[in-house]
């Protein structure tokens, strides 16, 4: 059974994110539509994404591939549902991705690069996914790391080896900064990752650059402000996480 109150109170907090990205982005003169919104369900039991469903949500955002890969399931192929894995795959976890996934965010490797390539060469597909770069420097989190300007020239080699994967499609990059209360905090990280990208896209023309993943609840329209063509929501549509 559908929950109809949780069905309207994620509406009500979807078009009222999806309205604060409009005025984000009308603000620095970009269309809104050049944003997308994509819904963060981990941890979320199945009667949450359900109800998201039925609140118009149609992207969805996941962290652990085999929880995933049971929502994915669960809320059956008949439901038109994109869904992007944006948390930290381990290698062995590469077929999971390969063969149910729209979009990687995340992919931190040449060593996952590697298996997601074989995987999705016998999957018949170019999976499409996005390099994900640490540009605060924590230990905590993963992605390249990017936090020193100087240091970006070091990152060309595995880039390039990576770009030589047929069977993978580099669009974009992706980070997950420093957490924040105040978004205004944020900002330089996320400038700090679209001058990554532009950096890229001169180094590297063969590929499109184009996907700037960036932003979560606290500071989505800072990211869209500066650039982000992919904000990562969760707690602000769907609700706290269980614990
Ligand atoms: C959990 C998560 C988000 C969403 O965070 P919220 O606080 O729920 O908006 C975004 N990106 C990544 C990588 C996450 O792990």
């Amino acid at each position: 059974m559908l929950d109809e109150t949780l069905v309207a109170a994620i509406r009500e907090r979807y078009l009222s994110v999806q309205a604060r990205i409009a005025t984000a982005a009308r603000a620095v003169g970009r269309e809104p539509g050049s944003v997308q919104l994509v819904v963060v369900t981990k941890s979320q039991p199945l009667p949450v994404l359900q109800a998201a469903l039925a609140a118009g949500v149609h992207v969805f955002g996941e962290n652990y591939p085999e929880e995933a890969v049971t929502k994915i399931q669960d809320l059956g192929a008949e439901n038109k549902v994109e869904w992007h894995m944006i948390g930290h795959v381990q290698s062995r976890k590469a077929r999971l991705v390969a063969e149910h996934f729209a979009l990687l965010h995340s992919l931190d490797s040449l060593k996952l690069a590697r298996r997601l390539d074989r995987f999705s060469a016998e999957t018949g597909r170019r999976l499409p996914v996005l390099l994900e770069f640490n540009v605060g420097g924590e230990e905590s989190k993963f992605g390249w790391p990017a936090r020193d300007v100087a240091r970006w020239a070091d990152l060309l080699p595995e880039i390039d080896q990576l770009l030589g994967l047929a069977h993978l499609d580099v669009r974009g990059v992706m980070t997950m900064p420093p957490f924040f209360t105040d978004a205004e905090l944020s900002r330089p990280y996320f400038r700090r990752l679209r001058q990554l990208r532009d950096y890229l896209s001169v180094q590297f023309p063969q590929a499109a650059w184009q996907e700037l993943s960036m932003g979560t609840s606290v500071d989505f329209q800072v990211a869209v402000q500066e650039g982000a063509t992919l904000v990562r929501v969760g707690q602000a549509i769907v609700g706290p996480r269980p614990a």
